[in-house]
């Protein structure tokens, strides 16, 4: 199925400015979320060759209709070989110098090829290209909202299946089979159940576990719709509910709202990241927190911003972050709430809707 073309112009300029800045005349770019930024070109194959006043979508004969259909702004070359070697005599016909490419994606062996055949242009790796993708335009954040909500529909669908005795394996293929019914193209990733000492894994994706009495259950999920992502935790607990189990959920879910509340441009990603990591160092579980607050979302589920100890770029309004503070121990379980919102001028607006009170599943 074809997706409607998007208007490119605002990214291109976002794309040149940035060549510019880096004293570059073209980008030749080959990650799907890039091109497809760029050009509205949603296939898995395709190179965008952009300069300061042409950009061309190489592909090779599979994707010609859709590249007419979703790139109309861009020149349309077909490959008869390797799409680098077309590119390549691209970059020379555009009278191109230098050239970036995407330094974090492009195989050695494909960059190679490129260097090779495009001289005497050269090519050189660009870091942190996709930072042009970091602010979102209106258009994007409601892309990205209509996912999130296919996810929320989806999720309260399987809702009562997630109880004691049922498998962690089978819960997660009913919600991905909801999403897709709900009008997913897909889940944004390998779907997270994780019950019991395995919620002590941040990324346990379902098993064979049966999920037991009193215990942890994360779910993390999304669902990508129009090409963009969601991203999304809840955790249950299963009667009988313990004192630590509140404890540890109320911790985090009062380390996530002091985020919420103080989330807003300017601050580094670190300092976002401090908002919610100092709460629950203060409480004793900072060794229990060993992942960052949160990351971007968008074409990808992970990309930048990052709400990180490490990270002093300073965020801006439109960017799609996620929240999602989490406590694991070891043995126990582990909990984690994750919500995902927009920057906005003075603060930040939750794109996610669905409620974080401690859901306590009858046995
Ligand atoms: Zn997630
Ligand atoms: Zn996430």
């Amino acid at each position: 199925m074809l997706i409607p073309a998007v208007t490119s112009t605002d990214r291109l300029s976002r794309l040149r400015e940035r060549l510019a800045a880096d004293g570059l005349d073209a980008a030749v770019l080959a990650k799907p979320e890039n091109v497809r930024y760029v050009s509205g070109f949603a296939g898995s194959a395709g190179l965008a060759v952009v300069t300061g006043g042409d950009a061309a979508l190489v592909v090779d004969f599979r994707y010609v209709e859709q590249a007419a259909a979703q790139a109309p702004a861009f020149e349309r070359v077909q490959a008869s070989g390797p799409l680098v070697e077309t590119a390549a005599e691209v970059l020379r016909r555009l009278g191109v110098r230098r050239a970036g490419i995407e330094a974090e994606f492009l195989p050695v062996g494909t960059f190679r090829k490129l260097v090779a055949a495009a001289a005497p242009v050269v090519i050189e790796p660009v870091e942190g290209l996709d930072r042009i993708r970091w602010i979102k335009t209106p258009e994007e954040v409601e892309a990205i909202r209509r996912a999130q909500q296919v996810a929320e529909a989806a999720f309260r669908d399987v809702l009562p299946m997630i109880r004691p005795g049922a498998v962690e394996r089978d819960v997660a293929v009913a919600l991905e089979e909801r999403l897709r019914r709900r009008g997913a193209r897909a889940s944004s990733f390998e779907t997270i159940v994780a019950s019991g000492p395995r919620a002590a894994l941040p990324h346990g994706v379902a098993s064979d576990r049966l999920i037991g009495p009193g215990e942890c259950v994360t779910i993390d999920f999304g669902a990508v719709v129009d090409g963009y992502y969601s991203d999304c935790t809840r955790t249950l607990v299963t009667a009988p509910v313990s004192d630590r189990h509140r404890e540890i959920y109320a911790l985090v879910l009062a380390a996530q709202d002091a985020a919420l509340a103080g989330l807003r441009p300017g601050l580094t990603g670190r300092e976002a990241d401090a908002l919610a990591r100092d709460l629950i160092t203060r409480a004793g579980y900072g060794e229990a927190f060993g992942h960052s607050l949160g990351h971007g979302v968008g074409l990808a589920v992970h990309e930048g911003p990052t709400l990180s100890p490490r990270e002093e770029a300073a965020l801006a309004a439109g960017a799609v972050v996620t929240v999602e503070p989490g406590i694991y121990v070891p043995g126990w379980g582990g909990v984690r709430i994750e919500d995902m919102v927009v920057l906005t001028g003075d603060g930040c607006e939750n794109l996610t809707t669905l409620p974080k009170d401690l859901i306590e599943v009858p046995a």
